[in-house]
This record gives structure tokens, C-alpha cells and sequence, in this order.
């Protein structure tokens, strides 16, 4: 029998082992398995057995098999695969993704001394004392030295192999997390009644004894027929002793059972019943679409455009409840910053434990227990962020994105760099399930997938949830604050204008709420005309250009283009052009001199840094500790505080300078989201934006709540210049420590790239980012009409990469398909 194997390495190959007779019973596709790979040890996963006859000779032999269940199922092989084709990585690297992490064996070394005292003397002193700690600690592994002296590497101990000092010998590694037990007790004959108890009583003497069996007798009552080891001693009072005794005599037998970690921790594990709703004409329209689609067990994508408040949630939820009367599984993925602990009570308030919750910062314990709990189909419905779309449940049979324009469900490192709502509707596709695109503001992909393209079913939810005896909750009213006018006024003198301190003063005398948001990531590196707002673009590309100090110069950073810098605004000829600045820091101290007695709390990436802090300011907020806050795009999002009235946002301008061509659509979004915020309860809210631009028609369109025009205008524009969803984009980044060294490989990858029609190569050149970490960035961006297939566009890079160099030690070259960050 032969098993062909992947293991998580980037190439996408499978390899061929044997299996030995002993485990061709237990072997299936689908296991993991141990094998030798090279000089190292790897688990693998099997994804084919055959019998065929040939030569085996050069093959090598599976060590184990450690799963007596498939670790992944067929659907879960399919769906790998085709997310190792479609994104060009290792199937094996998308398989790891899907497992947790921490049960791989993998190798490490013993290491043994083996030199003479002669053969040390012409050494220098480090490599003399490096021997010394090797010779005291002879015997031990690597993971064991490096403990002790850090600076030991897998390449030094090489290089002293090969000397004669040392022998390095291949040792497995036990994975790094385990399943976690617990003792629990079982009677060897049941206890049927009290007399059968007095009579098992009489065989053993010891006051202890007999207490141990009457808790038994009593939790058996209660319904708990194996009760953990600790519980039955704590009930009984009697010693560990006692039941080894018991236990010796035959009596009761130890058995040990799995405990999962969960990192529920300390939520409610009954919730209170939610309210149950009569759904509004919207909603019921919405779910007779989907009823219908699920009813069928049909695969169906349906595109839920409601505003924020429009009750799509509630619809989420009643689908679910229909999905799981069918008896199948749901998964509900949400923006990790959106599993804030109101929505998991939500859900949980509605399905109780059924439901698993995953996310981003579970232990490597907590996501084992919970992968394997989800395998188990212990819990049919899951709800997390990204990766849970990789979750394994059978038998699915709706798949929910919520908020599915957030660019955080695509994964960028490590590979598989994946879209998570793609990935969605693939694998509804392969289940015949149906698909819940879900949010206020759609991306354009998806509303173009769903009213051009007619791929997805169009849902729309336009108004909010109407409040018991009036009309519909009116969307707060949007207001601008000309920043130029305000100047010219001469009342401008920080970052807060005259009406909007008028409105904070306002609110703060009433006892109301204020969010302030200023959203200032990587803005700095635009030019801005003081005067008019007019800001340099590229012509070819859509994007601002972004100033170099140092050289002096703009530079587009998707085609590479660079300008001298102009005195001159090219709107206005004013002559006040200079670049953006100003944080959420300078926001809290204008705010802090203007009004000393307002509370506030500030969210950005500085003071989300440690673990809950998030949550924490969240509440704290809710809590009315505070009146103000102020926050980057984080305070924007899924928040519903009844108490806020004003939205303040501080530059509205600053999303549209992003040097992105999806810069438009996010400050529209980020805009909508926002004014979402305001007067959800009974109090109306007002939100203002302090603009350069009070004309720009995004601004208008958010104003007006108008998503139909926005949409129809930036298509428009992407029509023209062939940005998705009209064409493709792929990104190809070069990562190293020499920035020459950089260009040059991304230079030989760019001309080792066929020329096609259709596809328009522009770079390489720095990233906007062009360092992080020490490490520099090139990229080269691809640019794919429409009529180019997939295929083509995988064979073009595949070529490339195999005609160009291979890449220098240090270096790294990483293929973004569908890149939405083009940073
Ligand atoms: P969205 O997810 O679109 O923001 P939600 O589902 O969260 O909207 O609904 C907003 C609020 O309205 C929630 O507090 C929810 O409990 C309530 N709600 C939703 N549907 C109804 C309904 N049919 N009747 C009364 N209240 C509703
Ligand atoms: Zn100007
Ligand atoms: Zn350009």
C-alpha cells in the first residue's frame, strides 16, 4: 500500500511513502501521519491511499499513524485543495491552517559529545566554551541546550558535527499540546437500591470506605453515573487512598475522561431567554428567500443589504434556528472586533451551548480541545472570526458573513492568504448550503456580484427597526464643517473647529455621550492643499501620490511613477500645500485644555495592546465612566451605546488620501458605520465631519445615506481602470534585509514574467511600507482583465518564479491573490 502525503511546507507536491502491514488497518486518507522527510521528521497528512503495483524500493516508510478518526474529512480535503489552487500555496500549508496548532510531531536532536581535550586547544574561547556546555550536558536535545544558551543553533552544532566535537542524532518531538484528562470513578456492579448498598457496605470495613460508596450511591441518583475522582473525595471526605483500596479490591475501576478548556471562562452559562421578536415586513421578506433556499437544500448566495440596526442579525438568527431543525451545522463569521462579548451572549442567549466560540486569542489548549469538539460534532454551530471558516463541521448547511465588506476576513501572513467570504461562498457551494453575505455597506465585489453579475440574491433591509408605537428610528442627521472656511475665518487654531467644540460643550451640559474618531494610519505621506483639499494623484492609477522625503519626490506606489513636487496647488494655486498630521494623542489634549472637567478614553492601536483592553474601554464607556471618546476606525465599528448623540469625525478627508483605489469605499463605509453610531435609542443623534472637501462627492453620498449612488459612481470608475471587480489584482512581495539586493530579485521575477495581453505589470518598487521590521519590501503588482482565467494567471507566475533565480538565504517572495492590502 502506498500513502501519498502533504506536509506543511510552502511547495504544493504531495510525496509517496509505504505503509507497513501492521498500520494498513488503521491508515485512512484523511489521517496524520509521521514521516521521515529529508533529514528531518514531519507530520504529514495522507490525502490518497492506493494499491497499485510498482517499484517501492526508493520510497521510504510512514513511521505512525496518530489518528484512528481522519483528522480531515473529504469535504475538508476538497475544499484545502482548492484553496491551495486558487490562492498558489502549499496544500499543505492550508492544511496546517486548518488544524490546530501544537499537535504536529516533529523532530528535534539529541546531541553527543565526541571530542577529544587535545582536539579543543586551537580553538577560540566562545567555541570553547560552547563545548563545555555541550560536554556537561551531554545527551540532551536541542530544544533542551537552547534553553540554556540561545545562541545555539541547529547550523553551529552542524558545523561542529562535521568537525568530529559532536553527533547529532534525529529525536521525534511530542507535540506541544495535549489532551487534557481527569480521573473519574465508575462502580464495577451498580448499586440498584439501598439494599444492594448496605449489602456492598458489609464487604468492606473503614468508615472512609463506606462513605465513598454512600456518595456514589447518592450522585448515581442524581444522574451522575461516573463522577470525577475529585468531586466523589470532596462529597465523602475520604483520602485518594480510599479509592486506590476500593479500586484494588475490585470494587470500582478509575477511568480517565477528556476535559475541554474553553475560553468562555467567566460568561454566563445560561444567558436569559432572549426576546422573540415578531419580525418586521423586511425581515419576513428577507427570510422567505432564504427559507425557501434552505428548505431545498440549495446552494444560494444571498447578499443581505440592510443599515446598521435594520435587524439582519435577528435574520442570521432565525436562519440558523432553520438549519439546525434540518439537522445541519452553521457557521457564523463575524470581524474579530466584532466578537465583542454582547454578541456571543447574543447568540448564546438563542442556541445555549450548542455553540462554539472561537477566536484570536485562545490558547493553543483551548483551540485544541475546541477542534476537536467541533470534529466530534459536539457543537453544530460555531461563530468566529476568519479562520473559522476553515472549522471542521459536517453537514453544513449555512454559512454566514457578517459585516462582509471588512478587510479583515482576508489573511495575509502566513499563507494561505485567503479571503475568508470567498472561501465562504466556495464552501457553501461544495455543501449545497446557502450563503449570508451580510452588511450595511457591501463591498463592490459582492454588490456587484449581486445586481450585475446576478451571482448572489439581492436581500435589502433599508430602514431600522422601527420602535414600538413610533416610525422607524430616523438615521441621525450629517452635517459638514468646512475646515478651509473655518481658517479663512481665522477660528481654526488646532484640530477641532469652532462648531464642533460648540456641539461637544453642548452635549457634556446635558450628560450625554461623544465619539470623536480620527483616523490617521499612514496619512502623514500625503500632501494636502491647506486651502482647497486638492491633493496630488496618480494619473494612471486613481491613488495619491505619496511624498519621499528623502528623495524629494511623489511617488505612485502601484506603478512606480514619480513626480517632482510641485509648489503650486494644481486646484487653486494656492501655495499652502503641506502634509497631514495630527493623532488621536493631539485630539486628547486639545480636548483636554478646552474641557478639564470632561471624562475621557482614548482607543487606539497604543492603548489596545494588552489583552481585553479593548473590551475593557468598551464597557467602561458603557458603563458611563466617560464622556468622550476618542478612537481611530476601532470606535466605529458594531458598537451600540444609547447614550452617544455626537459623532464627531475629526478629517473626514484622510481615509480618501489613503494612497489605495479602495480609499473611496472605505471612508464611505468607514463614514456610514460611523453615523450608525449616533441616536440608536430614543435620543436623536447628529454626527459632523470636518472636511476640506465638504463637495467631494463620498462625502455627499454618506451624508445622504445614499449607498445606490455610491455604488453606481465608484463601479464606474473601477470599470475604467479595470480594479475589482472588473479585473484582478495580484500582489508579489519581496522580503529582505538589502534593499538593492531586493530590487534586483523583484526586478529578474518582473522580466521573467511572459507578457500577456490583458495583464499589466506595474512595478516593482518599494511597498508604501517600504520597511517593517527591519526587513525592506518590494512588490510587483499584477493587473488582470476579466477574460483572463485563472489558470493562465497561476501558469504566468509559476513560470516566473521558476525561471528566476531561486532567492537568497534571509529572502522571501509571498503571492497575494486578491490582495486588498496594496500597502
Ligand atoms: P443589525 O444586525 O442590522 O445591526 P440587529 O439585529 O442588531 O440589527 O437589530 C437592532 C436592534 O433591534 C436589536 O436590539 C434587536 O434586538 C432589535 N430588533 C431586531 N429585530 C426586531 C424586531 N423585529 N422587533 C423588535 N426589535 C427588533
Ligand atoms: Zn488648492
Ligand atoms: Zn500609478
Amino acid at each position: 500500500m502506498i500513502a501519498r502525503v502533504v506536509v506543511p511546507i510552502p511547495l504544493d507536491k504531495a510525496f509517496d511513502y509505504t505503509v507497513p502491514e501492521a498500520m494498513q488497518s488503521s491508515i485512512q486518507v484523511g489521517s496524520r501521519v509521521v514521516v521521515p522527510f529529508g533529514r528531518r521528521i514531519l507530520t504529514g497528512l495522507v490525502v490518497e491511499l492506493s494499491n497499485e503495483e510498482r517499484d517501492v524500493t526508493r520510497l521510504k516508510a510512514v513511521s505512525d499513524v496518530l489518528d484512528t478518526r481522519p483528522s480531515l474529512t473529504e469535504e475538508m480535503l476538497t475544499l484545502t485543495r482548492w484553496i491551495a489552487d486558487y490562492y498558489m500555496c502549499g496544500w499543505g500549508e492550508v492544511i496546517r491552517a486548518t488544524l490546530p496548532s501544537g499537535i504536529d510531531f516533529r523532530n528535534t536532536y539529541t546531541v553527543h559529545f565526541s571530542a577529544t581535550e587535545n582536539a579543543s586547544a586551537a580553538l577560540n574561547e566562545s567555541t570553547k566554551e560552547l563545548l563545555h556546555t555541550l560536554r556537561m550536558h551531554d545527551g540532551s536535545t536541542l530544544d533542551a541546550l537552547q534553553k540554556i544558551d540561545k545562541t545555539i543553533s541547529l547550523t553551529t552544532l552542524r558545523r561542529l558535527e562535521q568537525a568530529g566535537y559532536v553527533r547529532l542524532e534525529s529525536a521525534l518531538k511530542k507535540p506541544a499540546v495535549r489532551i487534557k484528562k481527569a480521573r473519574h470513578l465508575t462502580l464495577v456492579s451498580s448499586i440498584p437500591n439501598q439494599q444492594s448498598l448496605e449489602e456492598l457496605k458489609t464487604e468492606v470495613r473503614g468508615p472512609q470506605q463506606h462513605a465513598v460508596l454512600h456518595t456514589l450511591y447518592d450522585l448515581q441518583q442524581e444522574g451522575s453515573e461516573i463522577p470525577s475522582v475529585s468531586e466523589t473525595l470532596a462529597r465523602s471526605g475520604a483520602s485518594s487512598s480510599t479509592v486506590k483500596s476500593l479500586e484494588k479490591r475490585g470494587m470500582l475501576r478509575i477511568v480517565e475522561k477528556e476535559v475541554l478548556r474553553t475560553p468562555l471562562g467567566d460568561m454566563p452559562t445560561n444567558p436569559p431567554k432572549p426576546p422573540i421578536h415578531t419580525l418586521h415586513t423586511a425581515q419576513v421578506q428577507a427570510l422567505e428567500r432564504i427559507h425557501t433556499a434552505i428548505a431545498a437544500s440549495r446552494f444560494e448566495t444571498f447578499l443581505l443589504h440592510g443599515v446598521t440596526g435594520s435587524g439582519k442579525t435577528e435574520v442570521y438568527i432565525a436562519a440558523l434556528k432553520d438549519v439546525q431543525k434540518q439537522g445541519k451545522t452553521g457557521i457564523v463569521l463575524v470581524p474579530e472586533i466584532s466578537l465583542t462579548p454582547q454578541t456571543v451572549t447574543r447568540f448564546r442567549a438563542h442556541f445555549g451551548d450548542v455553540i462554539a466560540v472561537l477566536h484570536s486569542r485562545m490558547s493553543p489548549g483551548e483551540r485544541y480541545d475546541a477542534w476537536r469538539a467541533l470534529r466530534s460534532g459536539r457543537f453544530p454551530i460555531v461563530i468566529g472570526p476568519r479562520s473559522a471558516i476553515l472549522a471542521p463541521l459536517e453537514n453544513i448547511g449555512l454559512i454566514i458573513v457578517d459585516e462582509e465588506h471588512e478587510g479583515s476576513y482576508k489573511q495575509f501572513d502566513p499563507a494561505p492568504r485567503y479571503h475568508a467570504r470567498d472561501v465562504a461562498v466556495m464552501r457553501a457551494s461544495m455543501n449545497k448550503a446557502v450563503c449570508i453575505l451580510g452588511s450595511a455597506t457591501p463591498s463592490l465585489e459582492s454588490f456587484s456580484n449581486a445586481r450585475i453579475q446576478k451571482k448572489y440574491t439581492y436581500l435589502s433591509m433599508p430602514e431600522r427597526v422601527p420602535v414600538p408605537g413610533k416610525t422607524a428610528a430616523p438615521l441621525p442627521a450629517v452635517r459638514t464643517i468646512d475646515l478651509t472656511l473655518e481658517k479663512k475665518k481665522k477660528q481654526l487654531t488646532g484640530v477641532l473647529s469652532k462648531p464642533l467644540k460648540e456641539a461637544i460643550g453642548q452635549r457634556l451640559a446635558k450628560e450625554e455621550q461623544i465619539i470623536l474618531l480620527q483616523n490617521r494610519r499612514g496619512y502623514s505621506s500625503v500632501l494636502l492643499c491647506q486651502t482647497c483639499g486638492w491633493s496630488p494623484m496618480c494619473d494612471d492609477c486613481a491613488v495619491t501620490l505619496t511624498y519621499h522625503k528623502v528623495q524629494h519626490h511623489l511617488r505612485c506606489h502601484y506603478c512606480g511613477k514619480t513626480q517632482k513636487i510641485m509648489r503650486k496647488c494644481g486646484n487653486c494655486g494656492g501655495t499652502d500645500l503641506s502634509r497631514l498630521g495630527a493623532g488621536t494623542q493631539r485630539v486628547e489634549e486639545e480636548i483636554e485644555a478646552h474641557f478639564p472637567t470632561a471624562r475621557l478614553l482614548r482607543m487606539d492601536l497604543d492603548t489596545t495592546s494588552t489583552k481585553n483592553a479593548h473590551h475593557k474601554i468598551l464597557s467602561q464607556f458603557e458603563r458611563r465612566e466617560a464622556d468622550i471618546l476618542i478612537g481611530t476606525q476601532m470606535v466605529a465599528k458594531g458598537l451600540d451605546f444609547g447614550r452617544v448623540t455626537l459623532v464627531g469625525v475629526i478629517n473626514a478627508d484622510a481615509g480618501m488620501l489613503l494612497p489605495d483605489f479602495r480609499a473611496d469605499e472605505r471612508t464611505f463605509q468607514l463614514l456610514t458605520q460611523v453615523a450608525g453610531r449616533a441616536g440608536r435609542a430614543s435620543r436623536p443623534g447628529e454626527v459632523l465631519l470636518q472636511t476640506r472637501n465638504p463637495q467631494h462627492p463620498v462625502l455627499q453620498y454618506a451624508i445622504n445615506h445614499n449607498y445606490e449612488l455610491f455604488a453606481k459612481n465608484a463601479l464606474e470608475q473601477r470599470n475604467t481602470l479595470q480594479y475589482p471587480p472588473f479585473g484582478r489584482l495580484v500582489r508579489i512581495e519581496f522580503k529582505g534585509p538589502e534593499e538593492g539586493m531586493l530590487e534586483k530579485l523583484s526586478g529578474e521575477w518582473a522580466r521573467h514574467l511572459p507578457q500577456v495581453a490583458g495583464i499589466q505589470v506595474l512595478g516593482p518598487q518599494p511597498a508604501l511600507i517600504s520597511k517593517i521590521k527591519k526587513q525592506y519590501r518590494f512588490h510587483v503588482i499584477l493587473k488582470a482583465s476579466k477574460k483572463i482565467t485563472h489558470n493562465t494567471l497561476r501558469e504566468l507566475v509559476a513560470q516566473a518564479s521558476k525561471r528566476a533565480k531561486s532567492l537568497p538565504k534571509g529572502y522571501r517572495m509571498a503571492i497575494d491573490i486578491d490582495a486588498v492590502s496594496l500597502f
